[in-house]
């Protein structure tokens, strides 16, 4: 627009110009004719009329220019970016208010001073000058980031562009900027940078199967000095070969069904040749303008450790290297599930006479007893079914795909086995089974009927005189066998007053202080003689007695503890076991607390020890044992190690303690593998945020590891064995004094 408007001024100078040297002309050739003067006066008399309008156009373009400019003064005041311009030749600086606003100095403060700018750009940021001024010279725009102080002490990052104009000579006659406030990304993008470089997360960015950019927790994990050792390699070569296969099937997937992120395990391999699990989780983004995947993982190789030692301790017995129950019974539900009309058979084995071994002969003969009896089973039933360890001398074998033919074979061939004497050392031991056996589809349609009918008629078998095998069928239910005569008995026991508590002090192993005491059920019957809970527990939870007699043991606790706190003991807790069975009962956390507010028991001095069976039906355990939570009494697992539990659904539920079974105890002193599963317990426990409590420590020994390996409490013969409440009060008082 400026150029459009100088044209016309150069028209009407030429106009006027033509106009003077008309009147020259006439001047000077003195030009008389009348006709030549009349035409000189019309050609002046348009050119003025001509010159007229030029003037009008003139002023009217010149309107419309202000009025442009105006309005570009408008958008470049409003607009959010700082802008500059200096013309070198009439040394005349535009600025922007944006300059204002980013500089956090007036505009005038600019036009007195047209080096204020580098004046206030960061001391550590001068060096930007140098590189400018190069490029400039070279005649090239030149874009460069650095920070500049403003007066209030902020610091700023700023983007500045600069863009130089030369002349036809080469000569700099004009210098214009656009500059831009980075704060926000530089603060953004060091902040990501700082939560990526300190994460102990592996974080790679991964471009067509290369690194692009890796963190150093991942370069660590893979074993490289520095993350540049790895930038630009294939990642192929750090993954184990039998998963890149599997990886590849992931990513592919992800992209065809266009999936933004996937979580997957793998095993990267260490430059020193170990494989380590890494759960990985891996998204597309867009790195330095092009598409790639950030790669998230974390190592799980101990947590991996850990869930194998679990599930060896679960699914097997550590003594005979048999399934355990738990795997009978896994294995037994999926026989029933898929059972597509085969006939199967479980056989319920107890040993007879073995309690006489292990009394006279002590365990460790005993154990080895049961050693050569799980090889004997073994052998007999092949690949006829699987064998399994139930617990002490019991054994359950489920046989596949039968027929009552095959069963009775199997059961002779058992029987035959045992007509040989054991030999162990110098000693001879002979060891009968009693079988009994149930059918499937005939005796039950699942596994815990099935299980239950087998053991019935194994009490049979014991009947006719042990050494034998006998089919379950319903009369048996009437028959009158111990376990029929403790159940019927047991259902009379709380009203006849055979019941009684005792508590078994827990120590806190670093003070030696007791701080709690577990209560544990005795049952005294006038004919039997005192029933271990081990016996009358399990028939309590299979005819549901155990929920009154559980609500009983409650009650009885919380009576005890008002009376101890009266007697001056404020500050022990009470544990009280509790069965899967009771949790299962609709108002069990409503009766836990109608009983602490009944006898103002504090609920932080109640602890609930539950056994691993809840993960069975792990909904409804979740919603009771929150509701429990919410109470706010304390929740431990029982018998940890005993049976499976899932180390990731024990994270989901609201429990504070673990209990080591006695048995990984035993194990620290007399077990070639010298506590290694106590320990795993223990460090597995607390990586979980557990409190870990040791159950049935029974030599110094076993305190000194415990306490070497961090486990914070203990309970067991050696501090004390069951005592009654009496005797809580007497030693509680003793140590107090
Ligand atoms: P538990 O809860 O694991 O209790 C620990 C058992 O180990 C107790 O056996 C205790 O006397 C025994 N014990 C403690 N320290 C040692 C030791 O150093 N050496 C040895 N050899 N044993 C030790 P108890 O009293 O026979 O109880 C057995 C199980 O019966 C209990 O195991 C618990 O599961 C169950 N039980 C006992 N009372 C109740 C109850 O009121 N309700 C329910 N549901 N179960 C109960
Ligand atoms: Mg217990
Ligand atoms: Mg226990």
């Amino acid at each position: 627009m400026f150029s459009t408007g100088s044209k016309w001024l150069k028209l009407i100078s030429v106009l006027i110009c033509l106009i003077v040297f008309n009147q020259v002309l006439l001047t000077i050739f003195q030009m008389n004719h009348i006709f030549l003067q009349l035409s000189y006066v019309m050609i002046n008399i348009c050119t003025v009329f001509v010159l007229i309008g030029l003037l009008i156009i003139l002023r009217k373009t010149r309107k419309e220019l202000n009025k442009s400019n105006q309005k570009l003064n408008n958008i470049f005041n409003s607009l959010d970016v700082a802008l500059w311009s200096h013309d070198l030749k009439s040394d005349h600086l535009f600025i922007n208010p944006g300059i204002e606003k980013l500089y956090g100095y007036q505009l005038k403060e600019f036009y007195q001073d047209y080096d204020l700018w580098k004046k206030v750009i960061h001391p550590d940021d001068l060096d930007v000058l140098t590189e400018r001024a190069k490029l400039i010279k070279q005649g090239q725009p030149v874009t460069s980031n650095y920070r500049i102080m403003r007066p209030d002490g902020d610091v700023r990052w700023i983007q500045d562009t600069g863009i130089p104009t030369y002349d036809d000579r080469g000569n700099l006659i004009d210098f214009s900027g656009v500059l831009f406030d980075l704060t926000e990304q530089k603060e953004g993008e060091a902040r990501y940078r700082g939560i990526v470089e300190l994460s102990p997360d592996f974080i790679a960015v991964i471009r067509d199967w290369k690194f692009d950019f890796i963190n150093d927790a991942g370069s660590k994990l893979i074993g490289v000095e520095s993350p540049s050792d790895l930038v630009g390699k294939s990642i192929l070569g750090y993954v184990s070969t039998s998963d890149v296969r599997r990886i590849r099937d992931i990513l592919h997937e992800m992209d065809d069904k266009e999936l933004e992120k996937n979580r997957f395990e793998l095993q990267i391999v260490h430059v020193d040749g170990r494989k380590l699990d890494v759960e990985m989780s891996v998204m597309k983004l867009l790195y330095e303008g092009k598409v790639a995947r950030l790669a998230v993982g974390r190592d799980i190789t101990e947590r991996k450790k850990a869930d194998e030692i679990i599930h060896q301790m679960a699914y097997y017995d550590a003594l005979t290297g048999l399934p355990n129950r738990n795997m009978f019974k896994k294995h037994l539900n999926n026989r029933l599930l898929n059972n597509t009309g085969e006939n199967l058979a479980v056989l319920f084995l107890d040993l007879d006479r073995f309690k006489v071994i292990n009394d006279t002969k002590g365990h460790s003969t005993g154990d080895l007893v049961l050693q050569i009896v799980a090889k004997q089973l073994t052998e007999a039933v092949q690949n006829a079914g699987l064998v399994s360890r139930q617990g002490g001398d019991e054994f359950l074998i489920l046989l596949d795909d039968t027929t009552n033919e095959k069963v009775e074979t199997i059961s002779q061939r058992i029987i035959t086995a045992f007509s040989q004497p054991i030999y162990i050392e110098d000693d001879e031991f002979f060891v009968t089974p009693s079988i009994g056996i149930s059918l499937f589809p005939e005796d039950g349609q699942d596994q815990e009927m099935l299980i239950k009918n087998a053991d019935t008629a194994m009490y049979l078998a014991k009947d006719r005189g042990k050494n034998n095998y006998q089919y379950y069928n319903p009369s048996l239910n009437k028959l009158s066998t111990r376990k029929m005569k403790l159940e019927v008995a047991l259902r009379k026991a709380i009203e006849k007053d055979e019941l009684t508590i005792c508590y078994q002090p827990q120590i806190e192993l670093s003070t030696r202080k007791i701080v709690a005491v577990e209560a544990l059920l005795r049952w005294n019957h006038p004919k039997y003689g005192g029933i271990s809970p081990v016996e009358f527990i399990p028939i309590a939870e299979e005819t549901g007695l155990i929920v009154p007699i559980g609500r009983w043991v409650l009650q009885k606790v919380s009576e005890q503890h008002k009376q101890w706190k009266e007697a001056g003991l404020t500050s022990l807790r009470v544990a009280v076991n509790v069965s899967v069975r009771q949790i299962q009962e609709n108002d069990f956390a409503d009766d836990v607390k109608r009983t602490i507010q009944e006898y103002k028991l504090n609920p932080l001095d109640l602890e609930l020890e539950i056994t691993e069976s809840i993960m069975q039906n792990i909904e409804n355990s979740t919603i009771v044992l929150n509701e429990l939570k919410n109470l706010g009494v304390t929740i431990s697992i029982d018998d940890f190690g005993k049976g499976y539990s899932s180390l990731s659904y024990l994270k989901h539920l609201p429990i504070d303690k673990i209990k080591i079974d006695k048995s990984f105890v035993d194990d620290i002193s007399h077990s070639s593998n010298n506590g290694s599963i106590a320990k795993a317990i223990i460090d597995m426990g607390h990586n979980m945020n557990f409190t870990i409590v040791a159950e049935g420590i029974e030599e110094v020994q076993q305190v000194e590891f415990l306490m070497k390996n961090f486990c914070e409490y203990g309970q067991g013969y050696y501090f004390s064995k069951p005592v009654s409440a009496d005797e809580v009060l007497s030693i509680v008082e003793k140590e107090i004094e």
